[in-house]
């Protein structure tokens, strides 16, 4: 906004000279070509009445002829400068007009008047002297009249011409000042900018070095953890196999309840692991060509023992033409894994686990089309207000807080699903339980571009 104001006030001053020329050159241009040549004609009237005056009194006096042709050659002179500002009184506005019909008004009574005086040679009685004089002076105060009404149009002219130079002279002021004030905003924001960019590539930098310190820390830690947890395990083992002497029935469940328990804590050791080589962007992917169809049907028969045991019954419906992806086969096996370990997990015994490959579309924010694996249950769902804090670290839902678990799977598997170009989603189906889909996208383009800006999203 303030770079746009200078350019603004820039161009404004730049115009400004051209503008107020525009405006003051007809003005100038009047006073040059119509009011001073106006009071010029005007003059000529004057100094040819007074050789007509002169010219016809000295006559009267000395009846000497040559008066009267010299009366004649000032009555044509001033005929002549009478046309000429004919020519000019319309430009010079209407007053200018008024005056000069009542000049041509006043020389027609003048010229009658002195025609008479010319031709009759009596001697002229004192009342018609006193007449031809108040003739010749209304004929003079017409004259005066016209000229300063013309020399009123040329002030009026010239004081315009003058304002508007005044007003320029202001306005540019003004819009100098305007650019100055500007420029100043724009170095300012800049400056603001500069720092507010520094300042976020100082907490990026921080908050990568805080991230790397946590992956580290929890790598150290596990590594700490897991090798006494694992030798626990191990003994415990040689115990519930009897190697160290019979064990009574108390003992053996007493052995499992801890072998169950290390291998619930073991398990939320890796999860941290992973969650913190995901958030490291440590996390190895590699991509290639892969039928995704064949991925999903032996990770279905993967947890197809597990799901019978609990009495659940497992189907996989397969869409006739499921394209190959560009993708990770390990990682998809491993989020699909989370979902099926998760329905077999929270659905009561006995009940339905479906699995459906195919090829949809997403709604309208990700364009193109995609390969949906859903997994649907048939036990409790997902309530609405969970749907998608589910995903979050450490997220479980409350009736389910006594059973083994760490709530980091699904962030896990959203994680690796974006990695991947593609997303994890939930919905429930009416009275069926909750129908995770894991989105991938069909074509390589649209996985590129999603990688992308999932980097800049720092996903
Ligand atoms: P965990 O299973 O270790 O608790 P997850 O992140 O995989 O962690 O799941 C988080 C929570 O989501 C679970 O604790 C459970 O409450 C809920 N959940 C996940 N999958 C299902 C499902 N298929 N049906 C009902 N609840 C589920």
């Amino acid at each position: 906004m303030p770079l746009v104001l200078v350019l603004l006030a820039i161009a404004a001053l730049v115009a400004l000279p051209f503008l107020s020329d525009l405006y003051t050159r007809p003005l100038r241009n009047e006073v040059v070509s119509v009011a001073e040549p106006g009071r010029n004609q005007v003059t000529r009237i004057h100094v040819a009445l007074a050789v007509q005056g002169s010219a016809l009194h000295d006559y009267i006096e000395s009846r000497d002829t040559s008066l009267v042709r010299r009366f004649w050659a000032a009555m044509a002179e001033e005929d002549s400068a009478l046309r000429a500002l004919d020519g000019l009184a319309d430009q010079m506005g209407r007053p200018a007009r008024d005056r000069l019909n009542d000049l041509a008004r006043q020389q027609d009574r003048w010229r009658a008047f002195a025609e008479r005086d010319l031709v009759d040679t009596s001697a002229p009685s004192k009342g018609r002297a006193e007449a031809r004089e108040q003739v010749f002076d209304d004929v003079l105060d017409a004259a005066a009249r016209l000229d300063s009404t013309i020399d009123e149009a040329v002030r009026t002219k010239r004081q315009r011409i003058a304002s508007a130079q005044r007003t320029q002279s202001r306005l540019a002021l003004a819009l100098g000042l305007i650019a100055i004030a500007a420029a100043f905003a724009v170095a300012w924001l800049g400056q603001r900018l500069q720092r507010a960019t520094r300042d976020a590539e100082s907490r990026r930098i921080a908050l990568e070095h805080a991230t790397e310190a946590r992956a580290r820390f929890v790598r150290g830690i596990s590594h700490d953890l897991k090798n006494p947890l694992n030798a626990i395990d191990g003994h415990a083992q040689l115990l519930e196999d009897e190697v160290r002497g019979p064990i009574s029935s108390d003992q053996r469940d007493s052995i499992t309840r801890i072998r169950r328990s290390v291998r619930s804590v073991l398990s939320l050791i890796d999860d941290l692991l992973e969650l913190s080589r995901v958030e490291a962007g440590q996390l190895a992917i590699s991509l290639a060509r892969t039928s995704l169809g064949d991925v999903v049907a032996e990770t279905v028969e993967e947890h197809r023992a597990a799901a019978e045991a609990t009495g659940h019954r497992m189907r996989l419906e397969l869409a006739p033409e499921i394209p190959e992806v560009v993708t990770d086969e390990k990682r998809v096996r491993q989020v699909l894994g989370n979902l099926l370990s998760n329905a077999i997990k929270y659905t009561p015994g006995g009940g339905s686990i479906e699995i459906r490959i195919a090829t949809r579309e997403r709604h309208q924010r990700e364009r193109g089309q995609w390969v949906a694996v859903d997994v649907r249950d048939s036990g409790p769902g997902i309530p609405a207000h969970m749907q998608e804090s589910i995903f979050g670290e450490f997220a479980r839902l409350a009736e389910h807080a006594a059973r083994p678990g760490s709530g980091l799977g699904l962030a896990i598997a959203r994680r690796i699903a974006r990695l991947l170009g593609g997303d994890i989603s939930v919905s429930n189906e009416a009275d069926t339980g909750s129908c995770f889909t894991f989105w991938l996208p069909a074509d390589a383009r649209a996985h590129a571009a999603r990688r992308g800006t999932d980097r800049l999203r720092g996903d």
